[in-house]
């Protein structure tokens, strides 16, 4: 069966518009996310007017602000201290990756922890990893709200996440093993890849690299969750995973495009909402 993110997606962003319509009338404003692209990379340009159509799309208000590649640190530095001043802006996302000479660490340093809407601050890291509060990372957060869509209970499952990055693999580990599944994560030093991803019940794949888990790698009756955003040889959009030989051995498969990528955007969505309410209701840990 196809996990349809788009679907459960647009589910999402429809709950979020209704809830929207009741803020001006307590809060005096709606939730406002400020994007700041650095450069003229084309996948991020597509990603960054991806992520301000929704954010219109359900009501809130959206600003992008476009810097010119050579953009000194410093300077990016100085706009996002701005935007943590102002009580107007309750969201800020610099979209990655940045241009060579700017440090990404000191970037997400700089963002304060209330308005992080990725959840890539080490402070909302750590508030993950002790299961405090935070602010969730969006592609993660998604890939549960749509297991839980499926109505996939993780508890007691293998759960195999190829990948190890901050931004999806281990995050997604982390909230696998909260839901109480027992959690394996390989990355390119995995002996045996295959061995691993063979012993999934669920299966989340995030390492950028085209079709890379094919259906020799996967059990029957896995779950398998493709993050991957690539593009093949042929210039076609493609996941990290084979679909054509894995679907047909996969009880629950997401799709590229349409699983994982739509959830990122309704779960930066949820998060810019999280934002604006803890920051109105004095709960931010700015
Ligand atoms: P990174 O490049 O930061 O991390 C890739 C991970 O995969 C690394 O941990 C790496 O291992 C591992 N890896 C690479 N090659 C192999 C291999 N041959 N075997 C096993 N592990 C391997 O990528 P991201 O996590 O940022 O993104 C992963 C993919 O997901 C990309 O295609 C990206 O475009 C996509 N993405 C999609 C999103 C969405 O909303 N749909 C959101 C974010 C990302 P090691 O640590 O050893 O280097």
């Amino acid at each position: 069966m196809i996990l349809d993110g788009k679907a459960v997606s647009a589910a999402l962003k429809a709950d979020l518009a209704q809830k929207v319509k009741a803020l001006p009338e307590k809060y005096g404003r709606v939730p406002h996310l400020v994007v700041i692209l650095v450069g003229e990379d084309p996948a991020s340009q597509v990603y960054v007017n991806n992520k301000s159509r929704a954010v219109e799309a359900v009501g809130f208000r959206s600003t992008t602000l476009t810097l010119p590649s050579d953009t000194a640190e410093d300077d990016l530095l100085d706009r996002i201290r701005e935007l943590n001043a102002d009580d107007g802006v309750d969201g800020i996302l610099v979209q990655l990756p940045l241009p060579a000479q700017i440090d990404e660490a000191k970037v997400i340093r700089t963002i304060a922890v209330g308005k992080d809407v990725d959840g890539f601050h080490p402070l909302n890291v750590a508030a993950l990893w002790q299961r405090m509060p935070c602010i969730v990372p969006c592609t993660p957060k998604g890939i549960m709200k749509l297991l839980a869509s499926a109505g996939i209970d993780p508890k007691g499952k293998r759960a195999v996440v190829v990948g190890r990055s901050n931004i999806v693999g281990l995050p997604v580990a982390k909230l696998l093993l909260d839901a109480h599944a027992t959690v394996t994560v390989c990355h390119s030093r995995t002996a045996d890849l295959a061995e691993e991803t063979r012993r999934a019940e669920i299966l989340v794949v995030a390492a950028g690299r085209p079709r890379m888990i094919t259906g020799e790698m996967v059990s029957e009756g896995a779950v398998v969750i493709d993050v991957g955003v690539n593009r093949d040889k042929e210039g076609k959009l493609c996941g990290d995973v084979d679909f054509d030989t894995v679907a047909p051995k996969a009880s629950f498969i997401t799709p590229v495009p349409g699983g994982v990528g739509p959830m990122t955007i309704a779960c930066l969505m949820e998060n810019t909402l999280e934002c604006f309410l803890n920051r109105l209701r004095g709960q931010s840990p700015e």
